[in-house]
């Protein structure tokens, strides 16, 4: 996966613990993850955001799908020690009429079942569309579970920008304020990465369908202003975009160019990536 990344211009990728659909995963060969943490060093990768499969749901309703939940992402943090230093991305959630009260104390429970104090990878929640009865939508949701859980420096939150927009919030017009009220709400201090993703539809929608950078309800401006704002320009940037390979090298290169013409003398790069799929 890392050269496939280094082939399209990125200093970092996401990339699936395990199949996207759930099921067992076998551990990576020690050889492997040998040469690609070379690989890492050596081209002067960022961060990895490793993405938790979507079928885990922290707070269903049924018992069976709770405890897949927990004990897979047991297995998925225990085998990225091999990887030290990255991200675990996780779905908080679906309350399926539970209620998010209910949602986020089960989130809550969950999360302190499954986090391993010592632990070398950050778990992240992600900022959710809202979609169904998603937990996460709102920026005070996150705070919740951020506040219940026993060890916070464990987790932080990875904000997606299709996902905000499709939940109501004005990332279009507005990424400086969003900003704020995350700030206020949150802390800046827990976010760790970003998903980039044009929308399908307008703002507050909650539909959760992605759209290349720039064809979409966002717009090209508004990503030259996220990765040029100085808040976010050094944290790592994850594609979700409806691509193929060839699609990726061009919007990770066309973001690198809005990135320079924003900034007027070199800083440092930033961190861009790829995922292939949707979430
Ligand atoms: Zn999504
Ligand atoms: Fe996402
Ligand atoms: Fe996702």
């Amino acid at each position: 996966m890392g050269t496939v990344a280094l082939s399209l211009g990125a200093t970092t990728f996401a990339f699936f613990t395990r199949n996207p659909r759930g099921g067992a995963a076998k551990p990576p060969a020690p050889d492997d993850v040998r040469a690609l943490r070379t690989l890492l060093d050596k081209e002067g990768f960022g961060r990895l955001v490793a993405h938790a499969p979507y079928t885990y749901n922290l707070c269903s309703a049924r018992p069976d799908v709770v405890d897949f939940a927990r004990r897979a992402m047991r297995e998925d943090l225990a085998r990225l020690e091999a990887l030290p230093g990255g991200y675990y991305n996780l779905h908080p959630g679906s309350h399926v009429r539970q209620g998010s009260d209910r949602g986020i104390e089960r989130i809550v429970e969950g999360l302190n079942e499954v986090l391993v104090p010592g632990q070398r990878s950050t778990v992240l929640l992600e900022t959710m569309a809202g979609k169904g009865t998603e937990v996460g939508r709102s920026f005070e949701e996150l705070a919740r579970i951020l506040d219940g859980v026993r060890y916070p420096e464990l987790v932080g939150v990875c904000l997606d920008s299709c996902h905000v927009h499709d939940a109501g919030y004005d990332i279009a017009d507005d990424l400086d304020g969003v900003l704020d009220e995350f700030d206020r709400v949150i802390g800046l201090d827990r976010l760790k990465a970003l998903h980039l993703n044009d929308s399908k539809n307008p703002r507050g929608a909650r539909k959760d369908r992605h759209e290349r950078i720039g064809a979409g309800h966002l717009g090209l401006a508004c990503f030259g202003r996220i990765v040029t704002n100085e808040r976010l320009a050094r944290l790592p940037m994850i594609l979700e975009t409806p691509n193929d390979l060839e699609g990726y090298r061009r919007e990770i290169a066309l973001l690198r160019s809005l990135a320079a013409e924003g900034t007027s003398e070199g800083s440092a790069p930033e961190r861009r990536g790829t995922k292939e799929g949707n979430a």
